[in-house]
């Protein structure tokens, strides 16, 4: 492998369809995750493979791509902070629009917002937006390494996987709450009434 080549891009090239209405293209490939492809507590690291299977579909308006985005995310356990693998594998579906069609696009249809749209440039179409726009809504915000991770010990944290046995000889805080207040309470007379009663 060439290690001087540059990172593969998430960029299909439109001619492999054209503007040929009908004409369809399908595909596997492989590109290097973007950076920040991911969120806070789970993410693909950079350069990270993604597979892709791509299938593209020249429709009068530009091209239809579908397909099936599959990485593998990293992070760490909420509960116990171990490392984890999150497998991702989303679909995703986009139209991306000749340039000169897009203006038309959005005559036609009222809901069409430029904002959202995707446009074909240089007959390129740039995969990115799209895979971020699928992946990332998909990661949950808590991962856990298993759903019965039973994470740390709250008091000193040892990891309780290793040691289900593992507690500690303290006093429950609702008794050690009531003891810091005896010394008060013994200089009043209800507790003199309260061992009186005992
Ligand atoms: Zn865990
Ligand atoms: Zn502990």
């Amino acid at each position: 492998m060439d290690r001087n080549a540059p990172a593969s891009r998430l960029v299909l090239d439109a001619k492999n369809v054209g503007r040929r209405p009908g004409s369809m293209h399908e595909m596997d490939l492989q590109a290097d995750a973007p950076a920040d492809f991911g969120t806070d507590v789970l993410f693909v690291p950079e350069g990270q493979t993604l597979d892709l299977k791509v299938r593209m579909e020249s429709v009068h308006e530009g091209v239809l791509v579908t397909g099936t985005v599959s990485a593998t995310a990293v992070g760490a356990c909420v509960r116990c902070l171990d490392e984890i693998d999150h497998p991702v594998v989303n679909h995703f579906q986009e139209l991306f629009l000749w340039p000169d069609r897009a203006k038309h696009h959005r005559e036609v249809d009222a809901e069409a917002d430029e904002q959202d749209e995707h446009k074909i440039e240089d007959d390129k179409i740039d995969l990115e937006t799209v895979l971020r726009d699928a992946v990332l809504p998909s990661l949950p915000f808590q991962p856990v390494c298993r759903e019965d991770c039973p994470g740390l010990c709250s008091e000193c944290g040892a990891r309780l996987e290793d040691d289900p046995d593992h507690h500690h000889e303290l006093i429950d805080p609702r008794w050690a709450a009531l003891e810091a207040l005896a010394p008060l309470a013994a200089s009043s007379g209800e507790l003199d009434n309260e061992e009186k009663r005992n």
